[in-house]
């Protein structure tokens, strides 16, 4: 776990600033979760295991949302005990591995509720609270290099993070008015349970490492650091990107 914004002398200030980052119990979200911590963002956690958010509470003095994004009410109950929202990182997402032949309406139903729909009700949530309280923000989601390629066995996961990738564009079209700047990072393979789930065979990871120009797959602070500079105003004129964090991936 990184020691946050000084790590390799990156720092951010979110002082004042409230975060709210989903999928934050494990993996990427964690890092993010703590990373924006270390740079005086208060962060609202919100996930599903308590036990991962009574850790991330007890080390990174974030507040935890226990809850279940998988339905929209979840989705909006999550919102709702978040309160005022400054920064929001859509980070949760799913990876239910199946040939696209054998890929089944339940899979992709699942799929699409937490990495699509749960992402454009918080984003609702979030963005309606800027507005009304006239204060500006930004949006970050997490997509994937696999909104832009094919891989075999994520035909579920490659549509849902194609439309994340598009959800992002509208709302920043929509909501940039409002002084809420929205992107989306779309990392390689990361080293984090869904990773080494859907990676760590050696067969399957080899390939994809030698397309990697960089030679190796990202870590979750390299995750990390990018939402965090798309959240600050280093980033003011950032908007509607979807950036790459790929180690070259996409370059090849
Ligand atoms: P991960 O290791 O599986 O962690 C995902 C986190 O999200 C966990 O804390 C999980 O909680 C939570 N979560 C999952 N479903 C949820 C739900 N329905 N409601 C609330 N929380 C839920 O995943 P990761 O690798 O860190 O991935 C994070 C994001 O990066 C995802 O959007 C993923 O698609 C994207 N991404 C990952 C990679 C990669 O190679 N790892 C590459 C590109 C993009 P529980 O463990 O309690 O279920």
């Amino acid at each position: 776990m990184s020691d946050g914004g000084t790590r390799a002398g990156v720092h951010f200030d979110f002082s004042g600033r409230r975060a709210l980052v989903t999928g934050a119990g494990k993996g990427i979200g964690r890092e993010i979760a703590a990373f924006l911590a270390s740079c005086g963002a208060e962060v609202v956690a919100v996930s599903r295991s308590a036990e991962d958010l009574a850790t991330l509470a007890q080390n990174h003095g974030c507040l935890a949302v226990v809850a279940d994004l998988e339905t929209a009410q979840g989705a909006r109950d999550a919102a709702d005990a978040a309160g005022p929202i400054d920064l929001l990182v859509n980070n949760a997402g799913i990876s239910i591995l199946q040939s696209f032949l054998d890929t089944t309406p339940e899979a992709f139903d699942r799929t699409m509720a937490v990495n699509v729909r749960a992402p454009l009700i918080l984003g609702q949530e979030v963005a309606r609270g800027l507005i009304a309280r006239g204060t500006p923000g930004a949006i970050v989601n997490v997509s994937s290099q696999s909104s832009t390629v094919g891989l075999p066995d994520h035909a579920a996961y490659c549509a849902s993070k194609g439309a994340l990738d598009q959800l992002t564009r509208v709302m920043a079209i929509e909501l940039g008015r409002h002084g809420i700047r929205v992107n989306a990072v779309n990392p390689t393979v990361t080293l984090t349970p869904m990773g080494r789930m859907a990676w760590g065979d050696p067969a399957r990871s080899g390939p994809m490492l030698a397309r990697i120009p960089l030679g190796h797959f990202a870590e979750p602070l390299d995750v990390a650091q990018t939402v965090a500079y798309l959240l600050s105003d280093a980033a003011r004129m950032v908007h509607g990107v979807t950036l790459p964090v790929d180690g070259g991936f996409l370059a090849t």
